[in-house]
């Protein structure tokens, strides 16, 4: 799908329902709130909904609270009747968890932005494209090159806030300077790069420094030294009174470690277990995601399993990832 005809689409329609994926990062939250901005700016009716609760360090974007968050009895008839549904950050529907029924069923033009790997083509417009460092980008771009809207400062501060964290801060692979020169473009909007890291990265409970100080003492390396992981349990969130939410980000620590190529977070779930892989350059994670029926990025992906034990899963994945290794 090129912009134009995203462009088109918005023009010809009046009702919106924007959603992501399932914990949404600030990637997810950023292009929601940049896209509902600019749909309101045209004088659109837009509902944000959400499968998950906004995590609170993201809470500061969403300052006039426009998220709610999916109740099937509220929600399930708006998403059915709306004349558009548009999906970011997520190409899978699965990745909405108990919304994708309603999300499928609905007879609403469907809208996909992404830059993940592996699409499932579930809607006639797709905007896929992994070269993009974020989907943050990818709007970026919608919006200045086809003027649909201003890019005021609340969108400027959505997409820094999208692009800062899907790049890592500016470190990820997909940073060229074409990224820094749109990103350029954002500061002049009046976005302040340490506010904004300030309030995602450095204002967390105590609650989730504790946690990571659990999840740091199970670090082990696998027989080979090139995978390192760790483990969160129920009992470690409890003990120390962290959120899942709070687990964002824990896993890059397996990645800190000489020699390691392929860091992977088990983090034991109410009903079952999540996998995040991370790996170095050159080792694509997403064919293991995928392996485990997950996906994600190259560098960056992950999976749910329901129904499987830690103890199970953990020596078969990790035996997974040796074998990949041998290849890089
Ligand atoms: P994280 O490990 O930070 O939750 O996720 C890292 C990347 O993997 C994200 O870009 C996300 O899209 C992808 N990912 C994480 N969990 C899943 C999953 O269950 N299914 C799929 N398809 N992708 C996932
Ligand atoms: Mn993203």
């Amino acid at each position: 799908m090129d912009f134009n005809t995203l462009k088109k689409i918005i023009n010809e329609n009046s009702d919106f329902v924007i959603t992501c994926h399932v914990n949404p990062d600030a990637d997810a939250i950023g292009s929601e709130l940049a896209f509902a901005d600019l749909l309101l700016q045209n004088g659109k009716n837009v509902k944000v909904v959400n499968y998950s609760s906004t995590p609170y360090n993201l809470e500061f974007l969403d300052n006039s609270s426009l998220i709610e968050k999916y109740d099937a009895g509220k929600h399930d008839e708006i998403i059915k009747n709306t004349g558009v549904i548009i999906l970011l950050d997520l190409n899978q529907l699965s990745r909405t968890v108990k919304m994708e029924n309603a999300v499928r069923n609905s007879e609403a033009l469907k809208v996909c932005i992404d830059h993940h790997t592996g699409p499932e083509n579930f809607s006639e417009f797709m905007f896929v494209d992994n070269k993009y460092s974020s989907t943050g980008e990818i709007i970026f771009d919608f919006i200045t090159q086809t003027g649909i809207a201003e890019l005021n400062y609340n969108i400027a501060l959505q997409l820094y806030a999208a692009i800062m964290t899907d790049t890592g801060s500016f470190r990820f692979e997909r940073t060229t300077p074409g990224l820094h020169r749109k990103v350029a473009l954002l500061l002049e909007k009046g976005v302040s790069p340490y506010d904004v890291y300030d309030k995602i990265y450095a204002q967390f409970y105590l609650s989730r420094n504790k946690l990571l100080g659990h999840a740091l003492t199970t670090l082990e390396l696998s027989e080979s030294g090139k995978i390192a992981y760790m483990t969160i349990t129920q009992k470690m969130l409890k003990e120390t009174g962290a959120l899942e939410s709070d687990v964002d980000g824990f896993v890059n620590y397996c990645l800190e470690i000489k020699g390691v190529k392929i860091g992977m977070l088990f983090f034991e779930l109410r009903d079952g277990v999540k996998v995040s892989f991370r790996s170095k350059l050159d080792v694509p994670v997403n064919l293991l995601a995928e392996k485990f029926n997950g996906g994600g990025h190259f560098n960056a992906s992950g999976t749910r399993l329901y129904n499987v034990k830690m103890t199970d899963i953990k020596p078969e994945i990790i035996h997974t990832a040796e074998e990949l290794l041998k290849k890089y």
